[in-house]
């Protein structure tokens, strides 16, 4: 058939891909609020970075807001997973809003380290993308102390007075290897530099990395579940590319594959970042199944059995709720 994709291919499938502890987390504190408190329940923006996520909480009676202002007063309001800056809470509190909290704890403790590093007067050099979300929630804890680099040439321009205490951070989901070049390259600069407790790059996200690589060496085109505004679902096109796959694309689900891609492929790599569910990666591989695309072998790279606690203010309620 004219334009049909080789027949006899096969998928590789990353393990692990999809839902992280921090996004399963958020996710269900929406779902469990809107049951305990009943709609509308209010979040201050997406509450993870996916199309059908916020789509299907806001069909179960979540409305998603871009900043408290929009919010009636006395109302309850759910923070999203990527974390709020303290002006943000106290807007809250003068709003009188009953908040839940679902920033992911791994990107609390980036705050935590931002606010140690201000308090001791260090620069802090905040490696992320302007206007993300979780950036903005990290540089709100000490934004005196902080400059944002956002890509490793950004090093170049850099100068700080002689004596100046110099610390990193990061957003939790940057690509692993484009972070460590802007560490080696700021260390090389400023010798001084200190480096954080541990590193801010989430599990979730290097676990994810590392599959997508693997599956790359094999695979000439590799297809990302995830949405344009998931920052680790974007780095995961990246990292195919470097490792290896000739294209990879990024899609919301399979009303974005174009059949054209398939052409003369004969191994295909899929996965998906960290605020995607499942059945969307199982939408592509049914679509590919019926291209004749549909030998998928799981690739595991990593064991995965993280799982946080909901936030402590749902718990007490759902306690007194019985
Ligand atoms: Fe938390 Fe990492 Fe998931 Fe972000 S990607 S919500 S930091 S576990």
């Amino acid at each position: 058939e004219l334009g049909m994709p080789s027949v006899g291919g096969s998928v590789l499938l990353a393990d692990p891909r999809g839902y992280c502890a921090g996004v399963d987390r958020a996710v269900i504190t929406v779902e469990k609020a809107l049951d305990l408190y009943g709609a509308p329940v209010y979040v201050r923006k997406q509450i993870v970075h996916n199309k059908h996520v916020v789509h299907n909480l806001a069909a179960r009676g979540a409305i998603f807001v871009e900043e408290l202002d929009e919010v009636p007063a006395g109302s309850t309001v759910v923070f999203s997973a990527h974390g709020v800056s303290p002006a943000v809470h106290a807007q809250a509190a003068e709003r009188d809003l009953k908040t839940i909290d679902a920033t992911c704890p791994l990107v609390t403790k980036v705050h935590h380290e931002a606010k140690r590093f201000a308090k001791e007067d260090y620069r802090i050099l905040l490696i992320g993308h302007a206007g993300h979300e979780e950036v903005e929630g990290t540089a709100g804890e000490a934004p005196e102390h902080i400059t944002l680099v956002e890509h490793p040439d950004d090093v170049d321009a850099l100068e700080f007075e002689e004596g100046t205490r110099l610390s990193w951070l990061s957003q939790t989901t940057l690509s692993v290897d484009e972070t460590m070049e802007t560490v080696r390259r700021l260390r090389e600069k400023f010798p001084q530099l200190e480096d954080p407790p541990s590193d801010d790059i989430c599990y979730a996200t290097q676990n994810r990395q590392v599959a997508v690589k693997e599956i790359a060496k094999d695979a000439e085109l590799v297809i990302v579940v995830g949405s344009a505004n998931s920052s680790n679902s974007v780095r995961l096109v990246e990292v195919a590319l470097e490792g290896g796959a000739h294209a990879a694309y990024r899609i919301d689900d399979i009303s974005e594959i174009d059949d054209a891609w398939l052409e003369g492929v004969s191994t295909v790599g899929v996965t998906s970042g960290a605020s995607v569910p499942d059945d969307l990666v199982q939408d592509v591989l049914a679509y590919l199944a019926e291209r004749g695309i549909g030998d998928a072998r799981a690739i595991r790279t990593a064991e995965e059995s993280l799982m946080f606690a909901l936030p402590p203010e749902l718990r007490r309620d759902l306690k007194a709720a019985g």
